[in-house]
């Protein structure tokens, strides 16, 4: 129950900061277990958050978990059926969302407003005190806790608890403090979306677009009623595109690619255009600290690949739930205490989340487009072949393999071979290894190898720094899997671009 904010102290076992799907799913844990729990937002549920709505397989059984999946309004939620992939506006590929042993197939388009506030809701009905309409202000430690201090209509307030959660998001008070720095630029994504009306088309399919312009990144169109429809687009780039830019772009891509166009040739928008930064993870930034711990984006946890964060805010707020409670039962607030969690995180998803930063990181190199983009086209058409194959490679593409346990990185590392990464580094290796490959090529991108090989001779930095960056990620990943060296082997050759100089030497090290 909503509680009016007196101007005291308040006590509490487990302060947490953020009610969204992250900070609401550890107080309901922390809650039913009997632990006193406050839980802090500066906004007032319902709220909207701008986000892509898409609430996947995992999530939903995340979803199960805190008994929402049963309630007759999650039955009515939107239902989402198969994805289509589109490469530069021409439709490559739709299939049923990626089957994956113990998860439903069938994924739900929800906005944020009804979603966040059923699991507030379950937060709530399992016992957890919320303060809404409350600015966190900062914390600080004592020798008998975590002070949080925060402001309201109704004044100042301090909260004393033995441990603070920060679930505040991708601009996290907590983790700036914490970390003493803001999150790097290349963890951050700005993203834009709008709601559009009179949407043609299949009305239980997602839509990716992949285009030159956009890429590295993609456009989405993620139908959530007949005949409306979350649009959005978000590129990753450094220096991060402006709100602005990206309105250009998304309006030019609504009037130029195929794709988009022949669903939204006669849209609206409804309402206006909305720009928000999203995190992605960074293994090197600390998640815990003396009595701290940061879940849900505030971490970090978001997909690099695709942008998902809503399963891993779930997730991440039950794992650090467990911690906790077994944090009091010891009486041990330490780092070192904390550090379990961590560790699961890093146990569970770093593998897959270290998997999508890559793909990312090659992809980052905007010379190499055209490469990754017909990349794209030869995966998909083995998909089209092979349901198999289809389901691997759209499982990476959706993000599941960095979120189910059934899904061994040895398994992830056999078959990357056959997806983007392997395709788009073979082709790499041929259009810069051999010109006499040339020819042989696919001819479709014989020019743009030719063009991104000009590229990388009038910006030889550009190349170095993303070289550099490209090797360390790979190393890393080369460290979790030592069978990758196997795909590395197929990466451009050393006589070549400084790219796949940096890369082989490290695999090498
Ligand atoms: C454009 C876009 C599209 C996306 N699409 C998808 C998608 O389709 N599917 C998917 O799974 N994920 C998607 N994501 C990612 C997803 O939105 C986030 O990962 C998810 O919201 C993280 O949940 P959270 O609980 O950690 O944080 P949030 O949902 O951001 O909640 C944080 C809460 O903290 C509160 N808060 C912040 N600062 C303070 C403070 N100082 N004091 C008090 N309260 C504070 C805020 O009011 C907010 O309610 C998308 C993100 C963006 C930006």
């Amino acid at each position: 129950m909503d509680a009016n904010i007196p101007q005291t102290t308040f006590d509490c076992d487990v302060t947490i900061v953020g009610a969204g799907p992250a900070g609401a799913t550890a107080a309901y844990y922390l809650a039913k277990a009997g632990h006193r729990v406050i839980l802090l937002d500066r906004q007032t549920f319902p709220r909207d958050k701008v986000c892509g709505d898409l609430v996947g397989s995992t999530a939903i059984k995340e979803l199960q978990a805190l008994n929402i999946t049963e309630q007759p309004e999650f039955k009515n939620a939107h239902v989402i059926n198969k994805a289509a992939v589109y490469i530069d506006g021409k439709l490559a590929i739709s299939s049923p969302m990626p089957k994956i042993s113990g998860l439903t197939g069938v994924w739900r388009e929800i906005s944020r407003k009804t979603l966040d506030n059923w699991v507030l809701d379950s937060a709530k009905n399992a016992g957890a005190t919320v303060y809404q309409n409350v600015l966190v202000t900062g914390y600080e430690l004592d020798s008998k806790g975590v002070n949080v201090f925060a402001s309201s209509s109704e004044g100042n307030q301090i909260f004393h608890s033995d441990l603070l959660i920060g679930a505040d998001g991708s601009n996290s008070l907590i983790a700036s403090k914490l970390r003493g720095s803001e999150v790097p630029c290349s963890n951050r994504i700005t993203v834009i979306r709008g709601y559009y009306e009179g949407v043609e088309g299949a009305c239980d399919q997602v839509d990716l677009h992949f285009a030159n312009e956009s890429f590295p990144g993609y456009s989405w169109l993620f139908p959530n009623s007949q005949n409306e429809a979350d649009v959005g687009v978000g590129v990753l780039l450094e220096p991060m595109p402006q709100a602005g830019q990206l309105e250009d772009l998304l309006a030019k891509l609504m009037s130029q690619d195929e794709g988009l166009q022949s669903r939204l040739k006669n849209a609206k928008l409804k309402g206006k255009i909305e720009a928000c930064q999203l995190n992605t993870y960074n293994s090197h930034l600390p998640i815990v600290g003396d009595r701290i711990m940061l879940i849900g984006e505030a971490a970090g946890l978001v997909n690099p690949i695709n942008g998902e964060g809503i399963p891993y805010a779930l997730l991440s707020g039950r794992w650090a739930a467990q911690t906790a409670m077994g944090c009091i039962g010891q009486k041990d607030f330490s780092q070192c205490a904390l550090n379990s969690y961590a560790m699961q995180v890093e146990n569970e998803l770093g593998s897959g989340f270290k998997l999508s930063e890559l793909l990312v990181q090659l992809m980052r190199n905007r010379t190499l487009n055209p490469i990754w983009l017909r990349a794209f086209e030869v995966m998909v058409d083995r998909a089209k072949k092979d349901p198999q194959y289809a389901n691997i490679a759209g499982g990476i593409l959706s993000g599941l393999f960095s979120s189910t346990e059934g899904l061994k990185p040895q398994f992830i590392m056999n078959t990357l071979q056959e997806t983007t990464v392997g395709t788009g580094l073979k082709m790499v290796n041929e259009t810069f290894g051999d010109p006499s490959n040339l020819p042989k090529n696919v001819i479709k991108i014989t020019q743009s190898g030719v063009e991104a090989a000009a590229n990388t001779i009038q910006n030889p930095f550009g190349i170095f720094k993303w070289g550099i960056e490209t090797a360390e990620k790979m190393a890393e990943f080369a460290f979790i899997f030592p069978s990758s060296i196997m795909m590395l082997k197929q990466c451009p050759r050393e006589s070549q671009a400084s790219v796949p100089q940096i890369t082989i030497r490290v695999v090498q090290q």
